[in-house]
């Protein structure tokens, strides 16, 4: 479907170039179109938002015991942020967060941080009434005893719950309760579908004038224009060549094309070094390889919610989590070495290059796809690992794909979880790095900030900031049928079951 509408916003004449159609990337060109900037996005893959999954909204943090308080606090606002941006991305159902008995830490200890978290929600519901996004506050999480459990495991499961009681009985059907401390916990944190992200960010880029879209182009180099006092630390730069190459992973006969920008942004996720080095700047950060797999579980006797069971990452009791899709399809996390986690999978940017050096071997897999025997192997070691504490989860069936990718932090504190924007003003240049996907709005307003500082953008509204539902123009002309239809196609296209790129519980079905 075609359409077009407005941007209430005089056009600009200034061009943006953003390298890298992911999250960051789709989502700050989003942000520019919506304010009449020329905003051209190279993508190397055949569609957006195609790298590193996301399965889960962070929105609390609350897979991390490890990361501060104020972490968790803006991970939460993030993802309300983002959640409004792309509401038919989400599916509404709680996670529960189990702490194992082997484990030395107590469910107790996570409460004081649930607290503040419910607090900072009711305070940003206080400040806008749309940020009402996860429900109401007083159920932002919630405590169940064994007690409990034991009286929910002997109630008839519903196929499609409402309450949170409902959504536990299964829990207490399925979860080994000798295995995990009590209370267990719920929160109101969500799935999110990959898919159904892809889809949105495709409609709503088509839908700007102003958004030119170029997917399956590699960018090859980028090279200043005019550059003054090139040789000295403290040059200027005020436009940037960029060189692509169309149809880059197809057989059709590739086309290489230059474009001259005001603007350049690096949104490379885990191949950003490389663009650093091309501009020449000297950054350190470190880059992981991750990967989740995919099963299908028919005994579930219904909707399920998401499974953490937490443990100590990296070691052979690392968190397990089990990510429920309709159509009995479950994605697994298991954070040991032996099923998410890889031995030689975290590598550090050294003084000569910002790009850090994956094994060959997992670059191959990012850029051709798994082999079949260790995908095999490990989606098999995933189903164990969960059949741990779900028992009757070893009757699920590997179905040979994964969710995986390279994922880029930072720094040099491999704990980080929040958003990543860095500015060159007087080369105008900046590089979006965000380790989880809820973040790349803050990134897109921080660069909004400074192309307004440089002059290049002069129309940013107050409206833009308050991220009302509707002042996102694509949401007026795509539901979620419409998201729904190229999101099943882009499933299908990247070889995933159908299924999973649809949601059994929506957010615009519960606000
Ligand atoms: C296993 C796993 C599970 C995860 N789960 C979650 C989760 O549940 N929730 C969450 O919020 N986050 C999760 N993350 C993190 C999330 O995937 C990343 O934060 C997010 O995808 C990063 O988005 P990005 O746009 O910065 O980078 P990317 O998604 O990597 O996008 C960068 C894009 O740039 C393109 N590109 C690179 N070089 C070029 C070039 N030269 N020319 C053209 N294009 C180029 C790439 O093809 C890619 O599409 C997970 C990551 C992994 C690995």
């Amino acid at each position: 479907m075609t359409y077009s509408f407005s941007t209430n916003q005089a056009p600009s004449t200034k061009r943006v170039g953003i390298l890298g159609g992911g999250t960051a990337g789709a989502t700050i060109a989003i942000r520019l179109a919506a304010l009449g900037l020329e905003t051209y996005l190279f993508e190397k893959n055949k569609s957006l938002i195609d790298g590193p999954p996301m399965c889960h909204l962070h929105a609390g943090g609350n897979l991390y015991r490890e990361i501060p308080d104020e972490d968790c606090v803006a991970l939460l606002k993030q993802c309300i942020d983002i959640l409004r941006l792309y509401p038919y991305t989400i599916d509404v159902r709680p996670t529960v967060f189990a702490v194992p008995t082997r484990d030395e830490g107590l469910p107790e200890d996570l409460l004081p941080r649930l607290d503040i978290l419910t607090d900072a929600y009711r305070k940003l519901i206080e400040l806008d009434a749309n940020n009402k996004v996860l429900g109401d506050p007083e159920n932002y999480y919630q405590l169940y005893s064994h007690e409990q459990l034991i009286e929910l495991s002997e109630r008839e499961q519903v196929a499609v719950p409402h309450t949170v009681d409902e959504w536990m009985i299964p829990v207490a059907k399925y979860l080994d309760l000798n295995k995990v401390k009590f209370p267990l916990i719920v929160v109101q944190e969500y799935g999110w579908n990959i898919f159904r992200l892809a889809a949105s960010a495709q409609l709503a880029l088509e839908g700007y004038e102003h958004a030119h879209v170029f997917t399956d182009t590699q960018v090859q180099q980028v090279m200043p224009v005019d550059c003054e006092n090139c040789s000295n630390a403290d040059h200027h730069v005020t436009k940037w060549r960029i060189d692509y190459q169309q149809s880059a992973s197809s057989d059709i006969e590739a086309k290489t094309d230059s474009i001259e920008v005001d603007y350049l942004i690096n949104a490379c996720g885990f191949r950003t070094g490389i663009i650093d080095d091309m501009v020449g700047v000297k950054v350190t950060r470190m880059v992981e390889f991750k990967s989740s797999y995919i099963t299908h579980w028919n005994d579930t006797g219904g909707q399920i919610p998401e499974i953490i069971v937490y443990g100590e990452r990296g070691t052979p009791e690392g968190m397990a989590q089990l990510t429920p899709y309709p159509g009995g399809y479950f994605q697994i996390h298991g954070m040991s070495k032996f099923i998410t986690l890889f031995n030689d999978g975290l590598v550090a940017s050294n003084k000569n290059s910002a790009q850090p050096k994956l094994p060959s071997q997992y670059l191959h897999y990012i850029e051709d796809g798994w082999d079949k025997a260790p995908l095999q192997a490990r989606s098999q070691q995933a189903i164990d690992y969960v059949a741990e504490f779900v028992p009757t989860f070893n009757s699920a069936r590997t179905v040979g794909n994964a969710l995986y990718g390279g994922q880029q932090i930072p720094g040099q504190d491999d704990t980080l979880r929040v958003a990543d924007v860095s500015l060159y003003s007087n080369i105008r240049y900046a590089r979006a790095e965000n380790v989880k996907a809820s973040s790349t709005l803050i990134a897109a307003d921080q660069i909004v900030d400074e192309l307004t500082t440089l002059g290049l953008a002069d129309n940013d509204t107050q409206a833009n900031r308050n991220r009302y539902a509707h002042e996102w123009a694509y949401l007026a002309h795509n539901d979620s049928l419409a998201i729904d239809s190229v999101a099943r196609s882009l499933a299908k296209e990247r070889g995933f079951p159908i299924a999973m790129a649809c949601v059994n519980h929506g957010i615009h079905e519960t606000i």
